[in-house]
């Protein structure tokens, strides 16, 4: 072969990891926040019969998952657009209203796709850290960014923006304003209501957190008809496969009592999980999600010795310090999934040890 010279991909994307976490199937794994109580009856038995549709294109924006989005928010279809995963919403939003070279300003910390889902589409992360209010600065999250996001509940904070601070962005931002409300079914309390006064503002959701479905990407996004037209240009047609939009559409039709009483399930153990971490002396960060961060000291060697017990939680440093707790650690943390009783025993027991073997 002649020699080639080498073709060069956009310099931004160097600084946009490669995800990498760590699977291991035989672990006990609190560290992605998924349903731990498993995936929803009928969602389940319609996975197994959905082969019959595999030779065919599903329809191109998922008219039916669509349809039953719209039912239950009582929104008109032009208002949803779905996507493989809320994080694919969330790129094809950045995408459509993010100016080249442009701003993306952030709350922070926060789920750490967004400044790779920036960098990734031409645009520079602007970090603006939570207050120890769990609140936000709107004047600095609003000044000069095409594209501002928030997340409440937060991940990985678990905490909630107030509503004020939310609609303010809202009203004064200068571009788009994404609300990512990945954990809303645990708090019952979704701003989602704010599109239909707002032309600027998008609500993201999905399947992968209370519905138990995180395996067969399904997220959407709820806006005025404009801004899901324009994502919808940005994301690009069939990016729901059709076995997806049929378990999707079986798991709101058929299974929203079992992922309320499952959410239900997930706060009572929140609470549990909370008294456990404070009972190890721990200062957790009140949490409205299904997970709870919590400060330890050395929180990458306290997992790697929890992993070691097969016991997987997504350690953090140098966040933001949003608590007293958090700034004694220096940012250091772990936030630990919500699951039922026997692995909050679990969980507590090990992290217990490790905190003794790493002191
Ligand atoms: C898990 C998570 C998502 C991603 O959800 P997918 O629908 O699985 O892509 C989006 N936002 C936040 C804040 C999350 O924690």
């Amino acid at each position: 072969m002649s020699a080639q010279r080498s073709v060069n991909p956009r310099a931004e994307l160097a600084n946009v990891p490669i995800y990498d976490p760590a699977l291991d199937p035989a672990a006990l794994d609190l560290s992605d926040n998924t349903n731990r109580w498993g995936a929803p009856p009928v969602a389940s038995s319609i996975a197994s019969d959905a082969a019959g549709s595999l030779t065919r294109y599903p329809s191109a924006y998922s008219t039916e998952l669509v349809a039953a989005i719209a039912e239950q928010l009582d929104a008109d279809r032009s208002m949803i657009v779905t996507g493989c995963g809320s994080d694919d919403v969330l790129d094809a939003a950045i995408r459509a209203y993010g100016a080249q070279g442009g701003v993306l300003a952030h709350i922070e910390p926060t789920f750490a796709m967004i400044p790779a889902f920036a960098r990734a589409n031409g645009l520079q992360p602007r970090a603006v850290g939570l207050t120890t209010a769990y609140d936000t600065n709107a004047a600095a999250m609003i000044a000069g960014a095409s594209v501002v996001y928030l997340c409440s509940p937060n991940n990985p904070t678990g905490t909630i923006i107030p509503r004020e601070t939310i609609e303010q962005i809202v009203r004064e931002a200068e571009g788009l304003v994404i609300l990512d409300e990945a954990y809303v079914d645990f708090t019952g309390e979704s701003l989602v209501d704010l599109v239909r006064s707002s032309s600027r503002l998008l609500v993201t959701r999905t399947f992968s957190k209370a519905f138990g479905l995180a395996g067969l990407r399904v997220g959407y996004g709820v806006g005025s008809p404009s801004i899901i037209e324009a994502v919808k240009r940005a994301r690009g047609p069939y990016k729901v496969s059709a076995a997806a939009e049929r378990v999707a559409v079986a798991a709101l039709r058929h299974d929203r009592a079992w992922v309320a009483d499952r959410a239900r399930d997930a706060t009572q153990m929140r609470e549990l999980l909370f008294n456990g971490l404070r009972d190890l002396g721990l200062e957790p960060i009140p949490s409205r999600a299904n997970f709870v961060l919590v400060p330890v000291h050395d929180a990458n060697r306290v997992s790697d010795a929890m992993r070691a017990c097969g016991v997987i939680v997504r350690a953090f440093s140098a966040l933001t310090a949003v608590s007293p707790a958090l700034a004694a650690t220096g940012g250091d943390a772990l936030r630990i999934t919500v699951g039922p009783v026997s692995e909050m025993d679990r969980v507590l027991t090990i992290l217990r040890e490790a905190m003794i073997a790493c002191a």
